[in-house]
């Protein structure tokens, strides 16, 4: 081991990396002693193709130098890749000890060779490299520098490293949820994560084939996308976009203020249920994309950002049971609505003609709706639905000390394990506000019995 004066670890506010020139073939037992993880949750899962991973092996069997690898290696002695994760699984993949992983590049054969022209179409396992090769790949260095925790080493700086080593060649989005992944890593990102990996999502509401592989973390930026905005509407009503600066102060504030995992099992929730409403309504099979979208006009079905946001806004209100009982209905009226070109433009607040239409998320919800649900809501005579920030559970919490645990209604004690709901005591319909003053928890079935009634607060 040498010194590693050479690397500037002030840049970093480190003393704590050891530098040395590490095999392949030690490289290759770490990985399969499971001592190494190439793909650390703040990783990018980085593809290489086969023909740049064939120019690192004629590198080296050429003797060229390859840039550094960075490795933190914790505690118990495990170590992952910071940097390097493409170089690495070159190696591994050539050697073929890549059996776990999905990827192409598991014993892949060399194409693409400039200089060692003949070895084009050869894999490890060929007997030209059996016989001369193998030893010159399996002793090949490359220079490695570990940031060990056991040495004072800040577990968290390996973000930062991370974020400043991907500047280049593979710079990270700015204001993205692929960035904001490396640096913040929490409950909240990783539930986010857990997420784009639902079917829901993917065969639901994705705006990318359900197969494709995400690279840029776009399914994740998406989700929070639409987190940020259902979470804070009544503050982003009347704007008609949403700030990136938003989503990245939803992330912070999660991070920071350490959000204990129940709350963050509830957002998730929360989510969940209006992707299983969209879903319960609109079928797989991205039936949203070729619904919105014209096909004659346009090569994707993959619906619009924007008119994702409206269409989820307005979903969120909704109530599950209305949607399954007029369901046929719902998308017919729906599928007709967005037939209209005029329609599609209002709501996805994009550019028609040389009038650049910028109305609020509020009218564009609200003139989705007026179209659509309320339509159905009035051939029914179905009430209209009421928006409550389920996300604030405080809330029941306040409504339950201020009446003394008991049910207006019934006037009986309402149990840990009875069922409620949030009544307006001057209704939506009468423009009751959603104000706590206005809110009372009723039993379920005082609810459902009590209608539109009004009830006396005492
Ligand atoms: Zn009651």
């Amino acid at each position: 081991m040498e010194s590693t004066e050479t690397l500037d670890l002030t840049m970093f506010k480190l003393k704590q990396g050891t530098s040395s020139d590490t095999s392949v073939k030690t490289l290759a037992r770490y990985y399969q002693d499971g001592i190494i993880n190439l793909r650390p949750s703040y990783q990018r899962n980085e593809v290489i193709n086969r023909k740049k991973a064939s120019g690192l092996i004629e590198s080296a069997i050429l003797g060229i130098p390859l840039p550094p690898l960075y490795l933190f290696k914790d505690n118990d002695g495990k170590l992952e890749v910071i940097d390097g994760q493409q170089r690495l699984i070159t190696f591994l993949g050539f050697l073929g000890r890549l059996t776990d992983m999905k990827t192409k590049l598991n014993g892949f054969s060399l194409t693409g060779l400039t200089i060692l022209k003949n070895l084009n179409g050869k894999s490890f396992e060929n007997d030209h490299f059996k016989f001369s090769l193998n030893e010159k790949i399996l002793d090949f260095t490359i220079k490695t520098f570990t940031f060990e925790e056991e040495k004072g080493f800040e577990p968290t700086l390996k973000y930062e490293i991370f974020e400043r080593l991907n500047k280049n060649p593979f710079p990270i989005k700015p204001n993205s949820f692929e960035l904001w992944n490396c640096i913040y890593l929490s409950d909240f990102t990783r539930m986010i994560k857990e997420i784009a990996k639902t079917d829901d999502f993917n065969y639901g509401i994705s705006r990318r084939s359900p197969d494709s592989l995400d690279l840029r973390m776009d399914n994740e930026n998406d989700i929070l996308r639409y987190m940020t905005l259902l979470g804070n509407y009544d503050k982003l009503k009347d704007r008609n976009d949403l700030p990136k600066s938003m989503m990245l102060l939803e992330v912070e504030s999660h991070f920071l203020h350490k959000t204990p995992l129940s709350d963050i099992d509830l957002i998730k929730k929360d989510f969940l249920k209006i992707l299983r409403k969209t879903r319960l309504l609109f079928g797989t099979s991205n039936v949203i994309g070729q619904l919105v979208n014209d096909k004659a006009l346009r090569k994707t079905v993959y619906p619009n950002l924007t008119l994702m946001d409206v269409l989820l806004v307005t979903i969120s209100d909704e109530d599950e049971k209305f949607i399954m009982k007029y369901r046929d209905e719902l998308l017919k009226i729906i599928t007709d609505f967005f037939k209209e070109e005029d329609n599609r433009a209002i709501i996805q607040n994009s550019k028609r003609g040389n009038a650049r239409i910028t109305n609020p998320y509020s009218d564009r919800v609200e003139y989705l709706k007026s179209k659509t649900f309320d339509i159905i809501r009035e051939r029914y005579g179905v009430q209209k639905s009421k928006r409550i920030n389920i996300r604030d559970l405080s809330l029941v919490d306040k409504l339950m000390e201020k009446q003394n645990g008991i049910c207006p209604y019934c006037k009986n004690q309402i149990k840990p394990n009875d069922k409620y709901e949030i009544d307006h005591i001057q209704s939506v319909d009468d423009f009751g506000s959603n104000d706590e003053l206005n809110l009372a928890l009723l039993h379920e079935i005082c609810n459902r019995e009590k209608s539109n009634k009004k009830i006396i607060m005492e």
